[in-house]
């Protein structure tokens, strides 16, 4: 599914985080993957950043005023310019909340609230566990949205 490599760091804030290169196997599902990694790993907290190929991506749009779900599916080859997210924790499983920007061939770029992407090449990410620090989240009536519960 896929390989990683943990990583020194010497940066003395670092120190308390947990860092992993994780490279996610061609044609996996990304969300899925890090999902699967996240819980083996037993990261509660952090972020990931990361790019990568893909030949289908999922969005999901949050239209506030009507507060409906508005998912699109884009069906091609397209390049992760930016996989930016964190990891959380909800009802005991890990929480991903990933937003992903990716180009097209004629270089037009779509992203927003990932749902799921298919690799198509490669995914390449760096995982910062923050180790000892727990983020819950709860949902938020007002906003229809799972926020982080301190
Ligand atoms: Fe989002």
């Amino acid at each position: 599914m896929y390989s990683y490599k943990r990583v020194k760091v010497t940066n003395p804030i670092s120190e308390w985080n947990e860092r992993y290169v994780l490279s996610i196997d061609n044609h996996e599902e990304i969300m899925e993957a890090l999902a699967h990694f996240c819980k083996k790993q037993k990261i509660k907290a952090g972020v990931v950043e990361g790019i990568g190929a893909i030949s289908e991506a999922t969005f999901r749009f949050l239209d506030p005023a009507t507060r409906k779900y508005v998912d699109q599916t884009f069906l091609e080859q397209m390049e992760i310019t930016n996989l930016t997210g964190n990891i959380s924790e909800k009802d005991k499983e890990p929480y991903l909340h990933i937003h992903l920007t990716c180009s097209r061939r004629d270089y037009t770029c779509v992203g927003g609230h990932l749902l799921s992407a298919r690799i198509n090449g490669a995914c390449e990410l760096l995982v910062t566990d923050f180790g000892l620090t727990k983020l819950k989240r709860r949902f938020d009536e007002e906003t229809g949205l799972n926020l982080y519960d301190f």
